[in-house]
């Protein structure tokens, strides 16, 4: 072998052993590959900061800048509290997901799971298309009142431009393994890594597929209001150091409970 192709070897392990450090320690044998092409996460952002606290936070949001005014102004705005859910007759949310390697993007606001685009949602006979999954705590829908430690938000996109976005709790109990293969290669700083295995995004679903439904906006700014929310009413498990490693990048990223207004909450029966 020349000497310069061992010299690039070299070169190259030391790199993938330095690497970006990771939300836990990642195992050694999971390969971890910078993005070389991360525009699909890192589109240029010309928008106002904005956070979850202080002068720029949730309570902020709609006078920050003129395109965020919704997030002030609208009349159908997420998350809510779903306490006061109907019984209606729901038709289960059809998942078709295939397996995929993901990128994992800390964004400064959450850890985020880009998607390859093959992966398809049906919500009331509606096609919805997968992009990404995110993280927030604690999290952003509550059940009378309570927050659960931790909620995934799979945002799905529709061919007229709206989104389907499924929502799943964690409560505390087991360390959950589809979790942690993703805490393992997770950013700590703003930054994208390609992970080098599939992920099952099933792996994050709950075995009982109740729901609720309900029609509100986006979460963060500019909080339009093009969302078809259902969100699993059975909670999955993340174990405590789990919860906490989540916590110590992104403490309480979310907003909190939006006025109902004139909506109806639907639990399937
Ligand atoms: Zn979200």
């Amino acid at each position: 072998m020349p000497y310069n192709h061992k010299l690039a070897l070299l070169l190259f392990a030391s790199f993938a052993l330095l690497g970006t450090p990771a939300l836990t320690n990642a195992d050694n044998n999971t390969h971890q590959n910078k993005a070389s092409n991360d525009s699909k996460s890192h589109a240029p952002d010309h928008h106002k900061h904005w956070s979850y606290g202080g002068e720029d936070g949730p309570e902020h949001w709609g006078s920050l800048e003129a395109s965020y005014a919704q997030c002030a102004t609208g009349a159908q705005q997420s998350p809510v509290d779903l306490i006061s859910a109907r019984s209606a007759p729901l038709a289960p949310i059809q998942i078709n997901w295939a397996p995929f390697v993901p990128s994992v993007v800390n964004n400064g606001h959450t850890i985020q799971v880009n998607v390859e685009h093959q992966s398809q949602m049906v919500l009331d006979g509606k096609t919805f298309t997968l992009l990404q999954f995110h993280f927030h705590h604690n999290s952003e829908h509550t059940v009378d009142g309570k927050h659960y430690p931790l909620e995934v938000h799979f945002v799905h996109k529709a061919d007229d431009g709206t989104l389907g976005v499924l929502g799943v709790f964690f409560k505390e109990g087991e360390a959950n393994p589809a979790l942690q293969s993703i805490w393992d290669i997770a950013p700590l700083e703003k930054d994208t890594i390609v992970a080098s295995h599939d992920f099952d995004a099933t792996d994050l679903l709950p075995a009982e597929r109740g729901y609720y439904r309900y029609q509100g906006s986006l979460t963060t700014p500019p909080c339009s209001e093009i969302v078809d929310w259902a969100v699993f009413s059975h909670p999955i498990e993340a174990s405590k150091a789990q919860i906490n490693a989540f916590a110590q990048l992104y403490a309480n990223n979310y907003r909190p409970a939006q006025p109902i207004n004139r909506r109806y909450i639907l639990r399937s029966e």
